[in-house]
């Protein structure tokens, strides 16, 4: 950009072309090479739009009119898409969301990456990419006098209620609708933020897709909850497959969904299912992936390019409840797992011992405190697999996976940007990947999952 003040202002209205999109998904363009974010438009589209916000090197407008429209445009079947933060592409048709998100990862890898050789496969994507998701966590408030539930609008914490979620399983949908019923005729008072007032903070609803088994979580601002008996019953009647009702506690000013107490108030105090082979319990605050249709395509990708003969040693890292080093076992010698949630780790232990796996050793810490001692101990993997949280790997992490000198680092990402980033220090280190393959692991939403495989350059 060779201008330095920018060539539109606040409230300007002009005609554009959209040639590109954001990694958010909104539609980008140029105004003399100035670039524009236009929500809601969509690549190869010309639309009249108004100018909304002004930054130094970039612009917000919104459309008044469109002039042409993609051919890839679809009416977006969810009545609350244009103001829910939950989805950001239901007006692309499915293919070419998959097509967007592998753009989206080749970008990164030039871009941030420095490495435009890497092939980035096609996305592996859902046949019927709806209803796919295992856990909902829906906000109450209060809005004039009325509880409210419903999903946050993007970049916001106004709530926008809605009874159906297009990408929820239905178990979720129905679980969510019982207990606002249910906490409403209670008088069970929901949280208001802005005053820290109330209690009612967030639902959290988790479905087993493969057992029905479903766990509801309470998230509330204090300790007592007025009515609990009641509200037990009514969810033990109305609720099919109700496994568990946890209350969490989490009496904090703060975004995070979930506070640090788990009381469980009827049932076992988790869900169980199963991904593919392997059997899962699942805790409150582990983490499992949402959308367990695709996880098995993901650790199939992975199993597939790990090339396991059955005496190596594996380590996975970022692990949560064990599952991918659990879906590794039966073909391997050994695993070990890492991961920093304790319940999680809980989870992992009891799921090698659900499945009759007695070659999984987990422990509890952080990845990159724990493996710069595992290569002090001389664990020696021959495969390790990473798959950590959206800010990527820690440096002392692949310093410590190189000094294990492995014959192949699978890296499992859900983003794109520090997949890109971490690779390009592993080639530092020499080790390199030729392909990525992402998979839709969240259809409608902006967001892609990858495996990627780094080897040895000379080996
Ligand atoms: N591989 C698992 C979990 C992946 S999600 C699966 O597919 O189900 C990433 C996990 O990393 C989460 O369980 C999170 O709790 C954990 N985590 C986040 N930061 C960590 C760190 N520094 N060290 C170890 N684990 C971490």
């Amino acid at each position: 950009m060779s201008k330095s003040n920018p060539p539109v202002k606040p409230g300007d209205q002009l005609t554009i072309e959209i040639d590109n999109q954001s990694h958010t998904g909104d539609g980008v363009g140029k105004v003399d090479g100035f670039t524009i974010f236009v929500p809601s438009s969509l690549p190869g589209e010309r639309v009249k739009v108004k100018v909304t916000k002004v930054k130094k090197t970039y612009a917000h407008a919104q459309v008044e009119e469109w002039e042409t429209t993609s051919p890839d445009r679809v009416e977006p079947p969810c009545p609350v898409f244009e103001r829910c933060g939950g989805c950001q592409l239901q007006h692309l048709a499915y293919p070419a969301q998959l097509e967007m998100k592998r753009c989206q990862v080749v970008d990164s890898f030039a871009r941030i990456g420095g490495l435009e050789e890497v092939r980035v496969l096609p996305v592996r994507g859902m046949e019927q990419p709806w209803h796919y998701r295992n856990k909902a966590q829906v906000p109450f408030a209060k809005r004039r006098g009325e509880t409210v539930a419903g999903f946050y609008a993007s970049a916001s914490h106004a709530i926008v209620p809605f009874s159906h979620c297009m990408i929820q399983q239905d178990a979720n949908d129905r679980t969510i609708q019982i207990v606002k019923e249910a906490v409403v005729e209670l008088g069970i008072p929901p949280y208001e933020e802005k005053i820290h007032h109330g209690l009612l903070r967030h639902v959290m609803v988790r479905t087993g897709k493969q057992t029905g088994d479903v766990m509801v979580v309470l998230v509330t601002n204090g300790h007592r909850l007025p009515r609990k008996e009641e509200l037990i019953a009514r969810l033990k009647e109305s609720v099919p497959g109700l496994a568990s009702v946890v209350q969490n506690i989490h009496m904090r000013r703060s975004n995070r969904v979930l506070g640090q107490e788990n009381r469980v108030l009827w049932g076992q105090g988790w869900i169980e299912d199963a991904i593919g082979h392997v059997r899962f319990r699942i805790s409150p605050h582990s983490f499992f992936q949402v959308n367990p249709e695709q996880t098995v395509v993901l650790y199939e990708e992975v199993r597939r390019r790990a090339a396991l003969r059955g005496d190596e040693t594996v380590v996975d890292a970022y692990c949560g409840i064990g599952t991918i080093a659990l879906y590794l076992a039966r073909d391997v010698a050994q695993v070990y797992g890492v991961e920093s949630v304790a319940e999680a780790v809980e989870d992992a232990r009891i799921n090698a011992e659900l499945n009759g796996i007695k070659h999984a050793t987990f422990e509890t810490g952080a990845a990159e405190e724990v493996m710069p001692r595992w290569v002090k101990e001389g664990i020696n993997p021959d495969v390790i697999v990473v798959d950590p949280p959206r800010k990527g790997c820690a440096p002392e992490l692949l310093d410590a996976a190189m000094q294990m000198g492995p014959q192949r680092l699978i890296y499992v990402s859900c983003n794109p940007a520090t997949l890109a980033r971490d690779a390009a220090i592993l080639a530092e280190k020499g080790y390199f990947t030729d392909e990525v393959q992402p998979v839709d692991l969240f259809p409608h939403t902006h967001h892609v999952e990858c495996v990627a495989v780094f080897t040895p350059k000379d080996r």
